[in-house]
């Protein structure tokens, strides 16, 4: 399998040189060149497996640059019970007659991105080696809250690499913040950004192509990639669990084999939807992809209008995770749907930069949305919905998959489509207790007390076990307390790296 750049500036890459660089060389993305479909049958042989070997099965059509070995260490590595607390990895639990909750926040910190983030460093190192690369390899992330913790956790003493991580300072959860500065690991940093997630993804980029920090870099031993849902290592294990939430499905008679389902997808910066339009593309019987976003709802209408506009005000949700005006991966859908028009995306992406918006047009619209359906869900809406499905179901979802909940009640108001459906649930909703308490008992529940408390609480009251990686947070030591100006974040790599 080669990759080539949706900006049309590189070809014929190999996924090692592709997950190395994270993003190439000319500002875009990574895509494959070649198709990978999957037959019936072949879906059909998913079902007696578990995870890993559905994971060895979908990732060895893309990877195939690694051998088997390599790739088995990497899964095997990655997907173990040391790592997640459940030994399906991503589990299903049925909900409703029509709805089921895709659990993706087994991992050690608990949300969507440690099923990816786990595996990335195990899949960086052998690329590097494979390269015979000399340079150690820094990891620069920019994090809406979760990518941060899951990239520290993932690569945290991983030899030849560095993680550096800026987050908005004042725009994450409590948890997801002393997850970061608490962060243990001789290779890792985390830094606080004056700004929103936004502003640190901007500064992320400028400095991936920075050509003289670049080459500055190199004479140090130095390069960069990315941990983002740029780098198609991060985006190629997701497509793993749609393909495994289906077999689960037909493995336990919830459906036959054939049979369409929809899957509705709490979305930021469109990574996690767009494995589902990969899987899709590969011949997972899809319906629909419902993309639910909260109320920095530029993707609703973007899928409802054909206009991508970023130009409004950025709001502060109890989803921070999903917080994101620019959502970078739908530069790889509109790649595809225009059949793979570079001169086009450039176009897209120049005028975005310079004025803030870009007009796709109908017809592109038109085939953006024979895959896709977009809502989204206001503050009180989601809060609503955390209540109505525990008082419902005695079930506790966390502010992200609530998102997905409450769009998926209006799909179903707004088409009559009773396809049934899963719901990926991003996150635990102990990362989010703050939100989750207040929605379930009421403001005064979580009154005066601490973010400690609050887990303790939600655990008590719902009878719920608080997931390893949040116990006693607060007792453990800050280790990181950098903060720094959007317009500092080149510096503060510099100071980091000595250079
Ligand atoms: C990152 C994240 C999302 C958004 O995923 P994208 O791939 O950026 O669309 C949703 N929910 C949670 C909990 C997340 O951490």
């Amino acid at each position: 399998m080669h990759y080539k750049s949706t900006r049309g500036g590189l070809d014929s890459a190999q996924s090692a040189e592709v997950i190395s660089m994270g993003i190439a060389p000319d500002g875009g993305l990574f895509v494959p060149e070649e198709e990978v479909k999957f037959s019936l049958d072949r879906i059909g042989e998913l079902t007696d497996m578990d995870y890993r070997q559905r994971a060895m099965t979908v990732l060895g059509n893309f990877l195939d640059d690694y051998t088997e070995d390599e790739l088995k260490d990497c899964v095997y590595s990655a997907y173990s019970e040391s790592k997640f607390d459940s030994e399906e990895i991503t589990p299903v639990h049925k909900l409703g007659d029509n709805i089921y909750i895709l659990e993706l926040f087994h991992g050690p910190t608990c949300a969507f991105k440690d099923v990816a983030l786990q595996i990335l460093p195990h899949l960086l190192v052998k690329a590097v080696r494979k390269l015979k690369e000399t340079e150690e390899t820094v990891i620069l992330v920019a994090t809406s809250g979760d990518t941060g913790k899951a990239a520290l956790e993932g690569f945290k003493d991983v030899e030849g690499t560095r993680v550096i991580v800026f987050f908005p300072k004042d725009g994450v959860s409590k948890v997801q913040k002393l997850q970061m500065i608490t962060q243990e690991g001789s290779n890792v940093h985390s830094v606080g950004v004056e700004g929103n997630f936004d502003d640190a993804q901007n500064g992320v980029k400028a400095i991936f192509t920075d050509e003289e920090l670049r080459s500055r870099m190199k004479q140090k031993g130095f390069k960069f990639s990315s941990a983002n849902s740029i780098n198609w290592g991060r985006l190629v294990p997701q497509i793993v669990y749609y393909f495994s939430a289906y077999a689960d499905l037909v493995a336990r008679g919830e459906i036959k084999l054939g049979d369409m389902i929809n899957f509705a997808v709490p979305t930021g910066n469109f990574g996690n939807i767009l494995a589902g339009y990969y899987a899709k593309k590969m011949g997972l019987p899809v319906n629909k992809l419902i993309c639910a976003s909260n109320e920095n709802n530029v993707l609703t209408d973007f899928i409802n209008s054909g206009v991508y506009d970023k130009r409004r005000e950025f709001i502060k949700t109890c989803s921070p995770s999903m917080d994101i005006l620019i959502s970078s991966n739908l530069e790889r859908l509109l790649y595809d749907v225009t059949d793979e028009n570079s001169r086009l995306i450039n176009d897209w992406m120049g005028r975005l930069r310079r004025d803030g918006f870009y007009n796709v047009g109908e017809e592109v619209r038109r085939r953006i949305s024979q895959h896709f359906w977009g809502g989204y869900s206001t503050e009180s809406e989601t809060l609503n919905t955390i209540e109505a499905i525990y008082k419902e179901h005695g079930y506790v979802v966390d502010t992200h998959t609530a998102v997905a909940i409450d769009v998926y009640d209006k799909y179903v108001i707004s088409t009559g489509d009773m396809t049934k459906t899963v719901i990926l649930a991003t996150a635990s909703p102990f990362k989010f207790s703050g939100s989750v308490v207040k929605a379930v008992f009421g403001e005064e529940a979580v009154k005066d007390k601490s973010e400690f408390q609050l887990l303790e609480m939600l655990s008590e009251r719902c009878g719920i076990q608080i997931p390893k990686g949040l116990k006693d947070l607060e007792k453990r030591a800050v280790k990181h307390n950098i903060t720094c100006s959007r317009t500092d974040m080149k510096k503060t790599v510099e100071s980091i790296l000595k250079i």
